[in-house]
């Protein structure tokens, strides 16, 4: 463990700075949850909307009793089964989280994450880190140290590097309304594992093209700057002009200037750990175009095709 390293951060966000930290989905950018002037030093380092909310992470489940109002008993269950880990749970949030925190909605998503440099950074700086991840808003997510200095570098305090995340996607998102279940964004806690802990859930606003039902729920997000395409797995190369790349789920393809490939032995959990480093890479390629094989669409794969959709939706505004 790096202790003194933690430490450092730790004493950061006690202070009222930011820090980036690792944890097992992609990097996040921490301030005190408690102290809004500190999370909106957040949002104005990530240049994020301040309609976006952020995820409470804590480190403690008795901690939520202070932050959240009520919640069911399958929030329980899930909280049993997946914490820490990557899942997060929208519930009504209490008093003293800031309106910032939460973008003025009455509810708050919590999370407890399993990587042991945020647990133990959470734990630290007083039991309540708001982040998001440590990218500019709507970019590519970083999942190294490297990566949020190449984007945010100088605009945060500290970055504590834990090497690459294990997941590599951001946390599931779960609601309830009127007691029942509802997803509002698919990650790294497979839907399928959910509905058997808890029975069937509601798919919220995250197919793609439909309107965003909770603030940040964005048709387009995650995108790099050259223009990315969506294909089918195995689907004939473009015909358009120019140098293109290919980031192929299992296997390369002829007819792309640089290729990336998720993983040859078909694992979703690899793709996964994969996905936003290999979107970088081909983003620094120099490249007209990408064009991105959608994976298998269950477990994993959905996040990894909810991640790809949104990188590939055109602006609307
Ligand atoms: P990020 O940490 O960058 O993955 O962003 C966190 C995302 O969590 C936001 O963009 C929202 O989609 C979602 N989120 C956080 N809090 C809430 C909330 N109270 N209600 C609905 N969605 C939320
Ligand atoms: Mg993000």
């Amino acid at each position: 463990m790096k202790t003194a390293a933690v430490e450092q951060a730790a004493q950061i966000i006690r202070e009222g700075g930011i820090a980036a930290f690792p944890t097992e989905t992609v990097y996040g950018l921490g301030a005190d949850a408690f102290q809004p002037f500190a999370v909106a030093r957040i949002f104005e380092v990530k240049r994020r909307p301040f309609f976006d909310p952020l995820i409470v992470h804590i480190a403690r489940r008795e901690d939520i009793s202070g932050l959240v109002r009520e919640w069911p008993e399958e929030a329980e269950t899930l909280m049993d089964r997946f914490w820490p880990g990557p899942l997060t749970l929208v519930l009504p949030k209490t008093d003293r989280i800031p309106d910032i925190v939460t973008a003025g909605l009455p509810t708050v998503g919590i999370r407890m994450p399993r990587h042991p440099l945020a647990l133990e950074l959470v734990r630290r700086a007083g039991g309540a880190i708001a982040a998001p991840s440590a990218n500019r808003f709507g970019r590519t997510s970083p999942t190294t140290a490297a990566h949020v200095r190449e984007q945010l570098g100088n605009g945060v305090d500290f970055i504590l590097d834990g090497g690459p995340c294990e997941v590599g996607v951001e946390s599931t998102i779960l609601t309830f309304e009127e007691g029942r279940p509802v997803l509002l964004r698919p990650g790294g806690t497979p839907l399928e594992e959910i509905e058997e802990a808890i029975g069937p859930v509601r798919k919220g606003s995250v197919a793609f093209g439909s309107r965003p039902q909770a603030p940040g729920m964005l048709e387009r997000h995650y995108a790099t700057h050259t223009p990315l395409w969506v294909i089918p797995e195995g689907g004939p190369p473009p015909t358009e002009r120019g140098r293109w790349g290919l980031l192929a789920f299992r296997r390369a393809r002829e007819g792309y200037a640089a290729v990336e490939i998720l993983t040859p032995c078909g694992d979703l959990r690899e793709a996964a750990a994969r996905l936003f480093a290999a979107m970088r890479r081909l983003d620094e390629e120099g490249l007209d175009a990408i064009a991105a094989e959608l994976v298998t669409d269950h477990g994993l794969g959905r996040a990894i095709n909810d991640r790809l959709l949104r990188a590939a939706a055109r602006q609307t505004a």
